[in-house]
């Protein structure tokens, strides 16, 4: 039966005895380190469906963080995948030019709001591999070696992007680190300093960041401030468009490259195709922007994109790898960005917003529990607290994500306290899904309250 439609049905206590197995092996011969928060063993999906091994069906708002936004299984997505299979898997740029390559590069150019006219787009296989190759490509066309980044951030979990990630669980016994990473305080407006009035709250970000110039590093020896249009790991946060185009200014008057780290945030999940089109329309857009995830519907794909000027500053040989730009990832990403574009998986994000956010605020009124609701588009947060002094309540979110997977509603946590539950479903719900999805996360606040 087909799962594209359907609603979530349990049938046994997760895990049921076939995923208890997978589990089991899978305690035996993978890392523990590699942390497992679910029940669940997927054995397959459609929409934003999966069935897990023991055939329960589960409403998926994590979507492999942000990945499926296009929904499992697109019957369109499977056939391009089929037809690039049949001529050739793989072809290393520096050797052989596949074309499936070029053709994206130049679809990713032509919708990529960042500045100057001619972009060309370096293709790598994960997030953490675009952040890396950003901050290369910063310091390659500036010839500085510092970079900005933020409380709260994500970048990856490689040497260089978990010591731009600000979780140091993350980069627990990791060290030494790579030097040159500074860090400012991201505007987390709802733990801005107590009593501040909102119109001193940007200001006060600025000039924190300012700061740096003085006690870390001069502005001279920066080559790039990173940050992402909406924090995700970090507690699903929205960056105030009036911070960005104070940032802009200053990147402008110091001769620093501004990076829009759109990971999580691209492919029509803010309610845009990238959260930098709402920059570009206040002419603030980043020089330089990575996207990851959700590009190339499940496979492993990620890119770097900025103008030639500063692309054509970077010495030859400093940058590549052997899969950059894979052919089976670039004709399925052509194919994500056709249909995406075609069925306009935008404004299915905005639609997604205008239904939870109106529920999301009800339960901000009806349970003390809720400190904060905020978003854009479909990546939505809910911030849960303890009290009025809005100490963070991570036991509670691990109480609501471990109900509402016992009633076929997979959320996840997020937030550097662990604290706030984000929304991350496929692009592709159905009126009926997200209703029902709805219904079982508010019956689990309720019994977890
Ligand atoms: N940047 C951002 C904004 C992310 O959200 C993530 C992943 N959560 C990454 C970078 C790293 O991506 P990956 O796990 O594919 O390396």
């Amino acid at each position: 039966m087909s799962l594209r439609t359907a609603l979530p049905q349990v049938n046994t206590p997760l895990p049921g005895p076939k995923a208890k197995a997978w589990l089991d092996k899978r305690e035996k011969v993978m890392p523990a380190a590699i942390k497992q928060f679910y029940p669940v063993v997927i054995e397959r999906g459609e929409g934003a469906m999966i069935e897990d091994a023991d055939g329960n069906r589960l409403l998926d708002w994590v979507a492999g963080v942000g990945v499926m936004n296009i929904g499992y299984s697109n019957p369109e997505l499977i056939e391009a995948v089929k037809e690039q299979a049949d001529k050739y898997f793989h072809s290393m740029m520096n050797i052989t030019t596949n074309t499936k390559y070029l053709d994206l590069a130049e679809e990713i150019g032509k919708i990529a709001p960042v500045r100057g006219d001619n972009k060309q787009v370096m293709l790598v296989n994960t997030g953490a591999e675009t952040v890396e190759n950003a901050v290369k490509i910063a310091r390659g066309a500036t010839g500085r070696p510092n970079v900005i980044v933020f409380s709260g951030a994500f970048h990856g979990r490689t040497a260089l992007t978990m010591t731009m990630t600000a979780k140091k669980a993350y980069a627990l016994g990791m060290g030494p680190f790579p030097d040159g990473i500074y860090r400012a305080d991201f505007p987390y407006t709802y733990r801005a300093p107590d009593c501040m009035p909102e119109e001193k709250m940007i200001p006060f970000f600025i000039e924190r960041l300012k700061s740096l110039f003085e006690t870390h590093s001069p502005a001279k020896y920066v080559a790039a401030i990173i940050f992402e249009p909406l924090q995700g790991e970090g507690g699903f946060i929205p960056a105030p468009l009036e911070w960005v185009k104070e940032v802009r200014k200053l990147c402008d008057e110091h001769g620093i490259l501004m990076v829009a780290d759109e990971v999580q945030t691209g492919f029509g999940r803010t309610g845009r195709m990238f959260a930098s089109e709402y920059y570009k329309e206040a002419g603030c857009e980043p020089d330089i922007m990575t996207f990851a995830k959700a590009v190339a519907g499940g496979l492993p794909l990620g890119g770097v994109v900025t103008s030639k000027e500063i692309m054509d500053k970077v010495p030859g040989g400093t940058i590549g790898g052997t899969y950059n730009g894979n052919a089976i990832a670039c004709a399925a990403a052509l194919k994500v960005l056709e249909v995406m574009q075609r069925d306009d998986y935008s404004a299915n994000a905005r639609k997604i917003n205008d239904v939870c956010m109106k529920r999301f605020n009800d339960w901000k009124d009806k349970f003390d529990v809720i400190g904060d609701v905020r978003g854009m588009g479909a990546m939505m947060g809910i911030e849960f607290i303890k009290d009025a002094n809005k100490t963070p309540n991570a036991e509670i979110v691990g109480k609501i994500v471990q109900t509402a997977i016992q009633k076929g509603l997979m959320i996840e946590p997020a937030g550097t306290f662990g604290n706030v539950i984000r929304f991350l479903s496929p692009l592709c719900i159905t009126d009926g899904q997200l209703a029902a999805g709805l219904d079982i996360f508010e019956e689990s606040i309720k019994e977890c309250v």
